[in-house]
């Protein structure tokens, strides 16, 4: 504080020592002013008094005891000064000490006149704005959303998912493995292991058929992870929406219809949607599903590589074997299911370039997003 620094440079009583006494009354004088100029505390204050009327080192009485040296002739005069010095002082002081008290605010107060402080309002992170969208759409179109456990069992995760032990599909997803027995302990060597964090959200599919009777309609939002290096496109945890629809007489233009309602209306009304053949184990037959770019409107830019189209899910219809492990007869029943990436639309709905920094939660990146 400028006004305690100035206070403690202290020009001190034993720098008044050689001065003769009319001068130091004038130099005590001008001393005083310039501190008293400086008080902005009731402590300052407190500090001026015993600089100048303190009974030890006060310059005042310093200035008084002095004058035992002086010229009896001359003491009359110079105690008359000093005593008006004196005075002087204290009615300087205590004027002081009330305008401080009537500009006072009591502790704790809330100064009106000081500006402001921001409000930092918080907002939905781009990958749950994404999925609250995909949600939203999904449920008006009658679906039930449904959450389950990250930690699944290799069972849920591959094997009702018509990915039995030896199946090649199972090394398309790099998999976190939590133990490395079935449970109940087989023991065998190159058993499957019994836990693992989820691949894909798909085994919901299983987990909500083995208790419910069609007709099913859910989605099924979540994080699932997989071993892969992160770079620009790929991050080992990811967020996925599978979707499953199981009733009598569902057909893949079903499925085509409803992809095509959801797009239009997640990207924009003229999106136009391509389905190619593809293979998963669980749906057969399997379709990817593409979109016109969202960048060039399809005419060729470096997102969708020139082709015009960007590739944004899989689906197909449900595989026979997975209605079987769960007892629905897949004579009477048919169904399909879909999985989309949301950070991958997430990408491409934002032109974000890199999506682990969607990971980094680096506020000046976040902020930029309409939630
Ligand atoms: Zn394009």
């Amino acid at each position: 504080m400028a006004a305690t620094r100035f206070l403690s440079n202290a020009r001190g009583p034993a720098a008044h020592d050689s001065m003769s006494a009319p001068a130091d009354i004038d130099s005590i004088r001008a001393a005083f002013t310039a501190d008293l100029e400086a008080v902005t505390s009731e402590q300052d204050l407190q500090t001026v008094r015993d600089r100048y009327l303190g009974r030890k080192q006060g310059a005042v009485v310093a200035l008084m005891k002095s004058m035992a040296g002086a010229a009896p002739e001359d003491r009359p005069a110079l105690g008359k000064a000093a005593n008006l010095l004196k005075q002087e002082i204290d009615a300087a002081l205590t004027a002081q000490r009330e305008t401080l008290a009537s500009t006072a605010r009591p502790a704790g107060a809330v100064d009106v006149t000081l500006p402001g402080r921001p409000l930092l309002f918080g907002q939905r992170h781009p990958l749950t704005s994404i999925r609250e969208s995909v949600e939203t759409i999904f449920e008006a179109m009658g679906f039930e959303i449904l959450q389950g456990p990250q930690v699944e069992d290799d069972y849920h995760n591959f094997e009702a998912l018509n990915m039995p032990p030896d199946h090649p599909a199972r090394d398309m997803q790099d998999t976190f493995y939590l133990e490395r027995e079935m449970p109940g302990g087989t023991g065998v060597e190159g058993s499957p292991p019994a836990t693992l964090l989820r691949t894909h959200t798909s085994g919901m599919q299983i987990r909500y058929m083995e208790i419910h009777e069609p007709p099913v309609r859910i989605i099924a939002p979540g994080l699932v992870y997989r071993r892969d290096t992160p770079d620009l496109t790929h991050s080992p945890m990811f967020q996925q929406v599978e979707g499953l629809l199981v009733g009598e007489g569902v057909t893949m233009a079903d499925l085509k219809g409803t992809l095509v309602s959801f797009l239009q209306r997640f990207f924009d009304a003229d999106t136009q949607v391509m389905f190619r053949p593809s293979f998963f184990p669980y749906t057969e037959p399997s379709a990817e599903v593409f979109i016109s770019c969202v960048f060039c409107k399809g005419d060729g830019c470096a997102v969708c590589k020139e082709t015009g189209w960007l590739e944004i899910l899989g689906c197909g219809m449900v595989h026979p074997a997975l209605f079987e492990k769960v007892g629905y007869d897949p004579e009477r029943y048919t169904g399909w299911a879909f999985g989309i990436g949301i950070d991958r639309v997430a990408l491409l709905k934002y032109q974000v370039e890199d999506i682990r920094l969607f990971y980094d939660n680096d506020l000046r990146l976040l902020e930029q997003f309409p939630h």
